[in-house]
């Protein structure tokens, strides 16, 4: 009998933390500026990515002393899956959370990180601006809708 893997059989509360931080499918897009409109509560994305955030490989190039640069940057918790309301739909918690199994190019399931580069689902290759280069009043010059629609016909 075929043991099924771990993020099919566990709740994201009960994953160790090697697990949790495998989840991660490396995409990149909860890197990226979001905008939320102070009424209606929307979120938007923008192109604009941040500081510590390689244009080129996508990549947090400090990711463990992040915290220090990029002090708003999210430590994301089971509960924050829940919360909050600019995750992905590709992300791979938001994915379990929904019950929904990850997708053949997350690297859990196709055995190399690449793949979620390779099908077009990261912000590598995409064009974006870093925030240094850009005065917050101009973010909204910078708002994007692909990463919401990247996992589309997936
Ligand atoms: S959106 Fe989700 S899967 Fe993508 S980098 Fe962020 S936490 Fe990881
Ligand atoms: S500090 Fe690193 S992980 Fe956090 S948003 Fe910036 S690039 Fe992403």
């Amino acid at each position: 009998m075929t043991e099924l893997p771990f993020w099919k059989v566990k709740t994201l509360e009960e994953m160790d933390p090697r697990e949790w931080e495998s989840l991660c499918d490396g995409c990149g897009l909860c890197c990226l500026n979001k905008l939320e409109d102070w009424d209606s509560g929307a979120v938007v994305f923008t192109s604009v990515r941040c500081r510590l955030m390689d244009g080129t490989s996508c990549r947090c190039t400090d990711y463990e002393n992040r915290q220090a640069t990029v002090p708003e940057c999210i430590q994301l918790t089971p509960e924050g899956v829940d919360e909050i309301p600019w995750l992905p739909p590709t992300c791979g918690y938001r994915l379990v959370r929904e019950n929904r199994d990850l997708y053949w190019w997350h690297h859990l399931v196709s055995g190399d990180p690449e793949t979620v580069h390779i099908a077009g689902i990261s912000a590598r290759g995409r064009e974006t601006v870093c925030e240094t280069e850009v005065d917050v009043e101009d973010f909204e010059d910078y708002v994007v809708d692909w990463p919401w629609k990247v996992g589309e016909g997936a």
